[in-house]
């Protein structure tokens, strides 16, 4: 993602900007329109989106007025409709609806959904040639480089919305690339961090959604839990910045004040720090390349006193390794990968299998799918739904 000086200042736009918040009821979306509700000067709102919360959607458009608002499933498109009545904004629904709301023109597109689930919308969000800042990592763990081909072919800047890459993305020298060393990821560990492996065998979604420090979605709780959420993250650092997976460290750090960090060839380590709120790297990728105000708590290290960092235990954590080895392994892997450990989680959450069986359902699955290259939707599309077949009947046999 090579931003260079023009791109950067092409992308100065003092005026408001179209914004689209792809996933505006969800986790991303809630902490994206409390920044836009409170600079409403800056922003112009193009489209929202979101899945089954119709009333909730209608109830966010009626205060931010965007031009058209979406459900991805057509059964709540009553309700939207109903608490749009009178408004003048359109209401939309079904996945066709979704895909050409994010295609609608914006200086800038929020992907916030969860899942493969969003990758059609954010590959139209990116084909319109607006900045796309993403949270929706599964995009490009899924199909890294189709999305990074779809990004060059219409010119758009992809921003980094995870806060560790919107880290690395704050310090990364893109002038200096071939000088960087290696980035670090830092990982808080997750709600498990100093449990036993007796332990998790019997964890509850519960206790698996309560992390220590962000309040996130389901899905993205239960992924740092396992850890398979720094995989993905790794993997999303691997196509992001184009650096080499073995230069790709992950380092735990409890306190998650550290976001990451970019190590340079002449010994400096660069971090960016920030209070555990995702509302520190929107409110960046909001208003790149300036900056804009944001109502978080202050960092305040002299009450924290003390930052630790230790190396993960990928004994207790095999996710990280499963995800290692299936960026190594190119190809289609890491869209198996990803698919298996959505359903996993899915079944996880709904009480079918115990937290142990996500990582070992996700390693099965690749022994048992031989991943071929996605060079096209389509091969993602028939690859995806093939390994999400092979873990659900695994789930089914118990095995
Ligand atoms: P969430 O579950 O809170 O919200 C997901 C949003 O996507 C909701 O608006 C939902 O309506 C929509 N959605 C869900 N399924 C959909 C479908 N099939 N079609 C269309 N829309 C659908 O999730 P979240 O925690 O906000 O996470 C969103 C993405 O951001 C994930 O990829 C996650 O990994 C990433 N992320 C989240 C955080 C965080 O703090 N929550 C931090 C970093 C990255
Ligand atoms: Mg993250």
């Amino acid at each position: 993602m090579a931003v260079n000086e023009t791109e950067r200042l092409s992308a100065v736009t003092p005026e408001q900007r179209r914004l689209s918040v792809l996933g505006a009821t969800g986790s991303v979306g809630s902490s994206t329109v409390d920044l836009v509700r409170r600079n409403p000067e800056r922003f112009d709102v193009v489209a929202l989106t979101a899945n089954r919360r119709g009333a909730e959607l209608a109830e966010l458009a009626r205060e931010l007025r965007p031009e058209i608002a979406v459900v991805a499933d057509p059964d709540a498109y009553d309700s939207l409709k109903q608490g749009l009545s009178g408004t003048g904004i359109e209401a939309a629904a079904g996945p066709g609806a979704l895909v050409d709301a994010a295609r609608a023109q914006a200086d800038l597109t929020i992907a916030g959904i969860v899942g493969a689930a969003g990758l059609d919308a954010t590959l139209a969000a990116i084909g319109q040639g607006g900045s796309v800042a993403l949270a929706n990592k599964e995009c490009l763990v899924c199909a890294g480089e189709l999305v990074l081909e779809a990004c060059a072919r219409a010119g758009t800047i992809l921003l980094p919305l995870d806060s560790e890459h919107n880290a690395i993305f704050q310090v990364f020298e893109s002038e200096n690339a071939d000088d960087v060393e290696k980035l670090v990821l830092t990982a808080s560990g997750g709600p498990f961090r100093t449990w036993t492996r007796e332990q998790m065998a019997s964890a509850t979604p519960d206790q698996a959604v309560a992390h220590p420090n962000w309040d996130m979605g389901r899905k993205i709780s239960v992924d740092s839990a396992t850890m398979m959420n720094k995989g993905l993250e790794l993997i999303e650092a691997a196509y992001l910045f184009l650096v080499a997976p073995r230069d790709i460290e992950i380092l735990v750090h409890p306190q998650s004040v550290v976001h990451s960090m970019v190590a340079y060839r002449d010994g400096s380590v660069l971090a960016q720090m920030g209070p555990p709120d995702m509302r520190v790297p929107i409110a960046h990728a909001l208003a790149w390349p300036a900056r804009m105000p944001s109502p978080v708590e202050r960092l305040d290290l002299a009450r924290i006193g003390t930052l630790t960092f230790e190396a993960p235990d990928v004994e207790r954590f095999p996710a990280i390794a499963l995800a290692r080895s299936a960026l190594e392994a190119g190809n289609g892997a890491t869209a198996v990968l990803n698919a298996a450990n959505e359903v996993a989680v899915a079944r996880f959450l709904d009480g079918t299998v115990g937290f142990l069986d996500i990582a070992a359902l996700v390693e099965r699955t690749l022994e048992q799918v031989v991943a071929g290259p996605v060079s096209s939707l389509d091969d993602f599309r028939e690859l995806d739904a093939h390994a999400r077949a092979v873990t659900e009947s695994l789930v089914k046999s118990g095995s």
